[in-house]
């Protein structure tokens, strides 16, 4: 049998017809830039998050791009995030002339460690840049308590955990800016790029469309240098239809995940942990072992498909080598790069499937 991380054919086949027939809505209307479908999809998105405001963006990445220069973010200014993560996260801050600043993790979350925050914080620091890693919001209240006491803004990076509730609230909706990616293996892709700003401020708002389009409010006159940074309408009209099912999906990834958990309880693995407040998404699956290279090779061996999210720590990427960090300074985020191993996950996942990956995992262990 062979096991893929993920098997986005399968979900299309699902909902084939409803998305052509979106697709080809947008063809005949020709309007691809913003417009109806676009808007449409930002009010029932917004509505999904719990938000005031939505704002479609052409990626996760520029959604984090735009969320740093709404709030002025520039060449200098220190911003608190998480190495453990994908790169758009500090590279967005990086892009800005701005100094990602790593706090080390939470080992049983592999979120950022809340109680290393506060001595990281100096006369520099303007955002605090929490990561809801694979689907699990990250402490808010603690990382909000924070801010409000030192003046900061937050920005969360929810691109893993559209539709994660932390203690009630939606992920992305707790600090000042949440952003979302659409990148095809999220939980809501596109088929393409694409990415989402939420805020509950207007004014924030208000800035984050005039950045989006150029800077430019009304057409071609620049009080700002924005992007180009707007989320294409065949995208929205994709991503419409797919919002219908999210919810359904997700709960289809809650009870893959804990039929893992279940059957690979007692096995000399960390399997992931769920805080007691968190409703976790499952964007991944992710376990961890010291023997993680040779249990990778061996399902490999037998057509199991596992992915590292993420092979090396961000303070050790060669690009931010300037920054000064080494090896052992965010000692929890190196192990957990070397560790960790997201097993297969997405909503149409067979118990088979399932069934082959935990009998496998379980052969591994018993002759090692
Ligand atoms: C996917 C992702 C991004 C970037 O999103 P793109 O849409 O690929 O630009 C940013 N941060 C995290 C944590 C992600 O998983």
């Amino acid at each position: 049998m062979k096991v893929l991380s993920l098997d986005l054919k399968r979900q299309y086949e699902s909902i084939r017809e409803e998305i052509n027939k979106a697709v080809l809505e947008v063809l005949a209307n020709q309007s691809f830039i913003l417009g109806p479908f676009v808007e449409s999809f930002e009010q029932s998105i917004a509505k999904f998050c719990h938000t005031k405001h939505a704002i479609g963006i052409s990626s996760g990445t520029d959604a984090i791009l735009l969320a740093l220069m709404a709030c002025g973010i520039k060449n200098g200014d220190e911003v608190i995030t998480t190495p453990f993560t994908f790169f758009a996260t500090a590279g967005s801050i990086a892009r800005l002339g701005a100094v990602p600043v790593f706090i080390d993790i939470d080992p049983s979350t592999y979120n950022i460690n809340v109680k290393k925050i506060i001595p990281a914080i100096n006369k520099r620091t303007k955002v605090i840049l929490p990561v809801h890693l694979y689907g699990q919001c990250a402490d808010m209240d603690a990382i909000l308590d924070i801010a409000r006491a030192n003046k900061l803004m937050v920005i969360e990076d929810a691109a893993q955990a559209i539709g994660s509730i932390y203690k009630g609230q939606n992920a992305g909706t707790m600090g000042n800016i949440g952003c979302f990616s659409f990148y095809p293996s999220k939980n809501l892709g596109g088929y393409g790029d694409g990415g989402l700003v939420t805020t509950n401020n207007s004014e924030l708002a208000a800035f984050i469309k005039i950045l989006r389009v150029h800077g430019s409010k009304p057409k071609y006159y620049h009080s700002y240098i924005g992007i180009n940074g707007r989320l294409d309408a065949i995208q929205a009209a994709v991503l419409s239809v797919k919002l219908k099912y999210l919810s359904g999906w997700s709960e289809k990834r809650r009870l893959i995940a804990s039929y893992y958990s279940e059957h690979l309880k007692g096995i000399p693995i960390r399997l992931p942990k769920i805080e007691p407040y968190n409703t976790h998404i499952f964007h991944q699956y992710v376990i961890a072992t010291p023997h993680r290279d040779k249990l990778m090779e061996y399902l490999k061996q037998q057509d199991i498909e596992t992915v590292i999210y993420y092979p090396l720590s961000l303070h050790l990427q060669k690009c931010f080598e300037y920054l000064g960090y080494k090896k052992g300074d965010l000692p929890e985020s190196e192990k957990a790069s070397n560790e960790t191993l997201a097993l297969p996950i997405f909503p149409e996942i067979t118990q088979k499937e399932q069934d082959y990956v935990i009998s496998h995992v379980k052969n591994f262990f018993s002759r090692l």
